[in-house]
């Protein structure tokens, strides 16, 4: 047996001739950067997302940045994110002088927790970072009004939740804006690098417009120090294709989820993903929990299905982060997370027989432990 934890080769295959018409439209026309393409590509994902604005950056990371820079927070802010999420998040803050101040996530949904949002609100507290993680909306009628309350600024995350939704509301579409990314393994994923800032709000898209091209509007004209962070033309032709069926991916993902769920309702010791009610889930991943999470990993390995651990070390333990000061056991939520989680295989073409397999290796393994 040999099932990967990835596997783009299915989802490839199927689009393949219309991938290469993509890149010959790209190669024949001769025009890599800021054209044609990514301005239909930036329409395309607004339409999808519901936005007034979609800007094409060249990465998910620098959509966070862009966008705390065109809410103009720096040095001696403070930005509220999740203890639990991948590093990026908090990198972002620090990249623009702030500093992230962590929050636990609700044990439940792994998603950032409002009441621990509360708690960790100060007077240099400038904006919530809410992480749509592993394809879960937050709850952001929570955390808006949080917001709110204490005249917070919000950016979302969206990184792995391309098309969820929370009270029918979709993802990116809450806060003042959302940062998105394209990284092949991603819900919506480039062939390389890629990345999108949507915003509602007119002044952060022509900020940001600016930013991720040296500050430009208009060419050799400088107006703001600004960085170079665009999506190139090819990345964005080959993402207009993927996005058509994005809806379609997103269903199979949710199909997939569903398989795991039945075969592994029964497993006993073993803890699955739970979605809040108000809250849609497009499962970017399937993360299950066992206190044997490095012995079932190890079995499974043996047995040829790979897994991937979301995440093996919580951002405030990571040495980039030592000087924040803050020792093991300052989150003990999300550093139980640490321990305890393992995502499953799950991507576009992984059969139900495949699951299936999973999930009966996964039962073996149990019950060898019972013995
Ligand atoms: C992938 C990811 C990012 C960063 O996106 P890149 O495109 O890899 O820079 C940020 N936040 C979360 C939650 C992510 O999963």
């Amino acid at each position: 047996m040999n099932i990967p934890f990835l596997n783009f080769a299915p989802m490839h295959s199927a689009i393949r001739a219309e991938m290469q018409a993509a890149f010959e439209a790209v190669y024949d026309g001769n025009w890599f950067i800021m054209g044609q393409h990514l301005e239909a590509f930036e329409a395309a994902y607004a339409q999808y997302n519901g936005v007034r604005h979609a800007i094409g950056v060249s990465n998910g990371l620098d959509a966070l940045i862009l966008g705390l820079k065109a809410l103009e927070i720096g040095e001696g802010d403070e930005v509220i994110v999740p203890a639990h999420t991948f590093v990026a998040s908090a990198l972002a803050v620090s990249h623009v002088g702030a500093t992230p101040v962590f929050a636990e996530p609700d044990p439940k949904t792994y998603n950032l927790d409002p009441d621990a949002v509360a708690q960790a609100i100060t007077p240099r507290t400038k904006a919530i970072m809410p992480v749509h993680l592993y394809g879960q909306a937050c709850e952001m009628d929570r955390i808006m009004a949080l917001a709110q309350q204490h005249g917070l600024y919000v950016l979302e995350d969206n990184a792995q939740a391309h098309g969820a939704h929370f009270k029918g509301q979709a993802t990116g579409t809450f806060g003042d804006a959302a940062g998105i990314s394209f990284y092949p393994g991603k819900n919506l994923g480039a062939l390389g690098d890629g990345g999108m800032l949507v915003t509602n709000r007119d002044d952060i898209a022509e900020q940001v417009n600016m930013l991720r091209n040296y500050g430009s509007r208009e060419k050799y004209l400088n107006e703001v120090i600004g960085y170079n962070m665009r999506l190139d033309e090819l990345q964005a032709a080959l993402l207009q294709v993927k996005l058509k069926y994005l809806p379609e991916w997103t269903a199979e993902r949710q199909q997939i989820a569903r398989w795991y769920d039945e075969y592994l309702r029964d497993t006993s010791g073993l803890i699955l993903p739970y979605t809040h009610p108000d809250a849609g889930h497009v499962y970017h991943l399937y993360v299950v929990r066992t206190h044997k999470r490095d012995e079932l990993q190890a079995y499974l390995k043996d047995q040829g299905i790979g897994t991937l651990i979301h995440y093996p070390i919580p951002p405030h333990l990571q040495p980039a982060y030592e000087n924040l000061g803050l020792k093991k056991g300052s989150f003990p939520i999300t550093e139980e997370l640490t321990l305890t989680s393992l995502s499953l295989p799950l991507w576009i073409g992984l059969t139900q027989r495949a699951v299936k397999e999973v999930a009966w290796t996964i039962q073996n393994f149990v019950d060898a432990q019972q013995r």
